[in-house]
């Protein structure tokens, strides 16, 4: 089998394993009991805060550990909003993921859509121009959701420029680094945004763990009560084992950069193959985009068809659009970049990471143009 869909879920790293192992190993006590036991949970715990922070160039103490990326999301959009009393107004990127899209159409506040450029990145001009305008005492604060690399195309945003504008309009930006963190440089200094919300399972660590992180003051406040943990930001017992996997990820993920970034390589032949024989456009060519992924489209040739043939030939990719019950839409991530029905239901995603091999992608080239070949080739031949 070859597994080509990282962005969906990258494979556990064996440092995230040995970690959590470790961590189980340690038997049953609360992070929150005083006695020895429970300090060494504690220990564990605050030794993954450690690890995130180093990955990000944050305090750790600034980290706040959530059952993953979705509800980093919600505790900083849904946080934020609560801390601003509702004095905000949302600026939600158009290719959000739904977990940050969705969160702010449910927050309670306005919502305005910040506008994709066809090459995929956040228009800052248009943003510019917004910010220029804004009615404070009609509008509150601007509160900008932009995420740093798509999940569908890799595409990088330039959240840094982005966030600048932001906070000269006196705002705060909420940045989705789910798919950032680990295959591109994360520093919270340099990206300027106020708060990060971050995924185990997208680097190497186990799925159901997730951080957010804020900038000290940022305000936030808890959307969730209960014991007090982490600071009284997120109450609930905290996932040891999956913490410690978690940092142990992060760390060996940032480590891996370099590797990561090589994987461009083999990217750009498959994608060069897939063009002169496939016929397929490739998404966000021109753009900066994240080494380990290709999303592609043949007009036709339906996403849903092609992940299913590429299935049989044992290659697991994902059409961009696929939603939780894993039916295809057409890829609202596409339509928002300005490209027509044609492209954006017939996009899928190859995503590729720490443990893909360069004849990875060969295997995919291959597998795909004969799947291409039975059908759609064959129909323009
Ligand atoms: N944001 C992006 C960009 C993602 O790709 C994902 C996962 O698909 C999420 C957020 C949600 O993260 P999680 O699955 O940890 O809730």
């Amino acid at each position: 089998m070859i597994y080509a869909d990282y962005n969906a879920t990258a494979p556990l790293r064996p440092e995230a394993r040995d970690a959590m192992l470790a961590a189980l190993e340690l038997g049953a006590a609360n992070p929150s009991s005083v006695h020895r036991a429970g300090r060494a949970a504690r220990g564990v715990i605050e030794k993954a805060r450690g690890q995130i922070g180093a990955a990000i160039g944050s305090r750790a103490e600034d980290i706040v550990f959530t059952s993953g990326g979705t509800e980093a999301l919600t505790l900083a959009i849904y946080g934020t909003v609560a801390a601003l009393d509702g004095a905000a107004t949302l600026i939600v990127s158009a290719i959000e993921h739904e977990a940050a899209g969705k969160a702010a159409a449910h927050a309670g506040v306005p919502v305005e859509t910040a506008y994709v450029l066809p090459s995929g990145q956040v228009d800052l001009e248009d943003l510019k121009a917004r910010l220029g305008a804004w009615d404070r005492a009609a509008k509150g604060t601007p509160v900008l959701v932009l995420m740093l690399a798509n999940n569908e195309t890799g595409i990088l945003q330039p959240v840094a420029e982005a966030a600048a504008l932001v906070r000269a309009a006196g705002g705060l930006t909420i940045c989705d680094t789910v798919q950032g963190l680990g295959k591109t440089a994360v520093n919270v200094a340099l990206l300027g945004a106020d708060y990060l919300a971050l995924s185990a399972h997208k680097i190497g660590g186990p799925q159901g763990v997730g951080a957010l992180w804020h900038r000290a003051g940022a305000p936030l406040k808890a959307v969730q009560y209960g014991g007090g943990q982490e600071r009284g930001l997120r109450s609930g017992t905290e996932n040891v084992a999956g913490i410690a996997g978690f940092g142990a990820a992060a760390a060996a993920a940032v480590r891996d950069l370099p590797k990561y970034a090589k994987l461009a390589g083999p990217r750009e032949a498959m994608e060069a193959r897939l063009k002169a024989e496939g016929g397929v456009v490739v998404i966000g060519e021109e753009s900066p985009r994240l080494a380990g992924v290709s999303n592609f489209a043949r007009p036709g040739f339906r996403a849903e068809t092609q992940v299913m043939a590429l299935d049989l030939a044992g290659v697991c990719v994902s059409a961009g659009s696929a939603c939780s019950s894993g039916k295809v839409k057409r890829s609202l991530v596409l339509l928002a970049m300005g490209a027509d029905d044609a492209l954006a239901e017939s996009a899928i995603r190859a995503s590729f990471g720490w443990a893909s091999a360069p004849a990875d992608f060969g295997r995919v080239a291959e597998a795909w143009l004969e799947a291409a070949r039975r059908t759609v080739l064959k129909e323009s031949a």
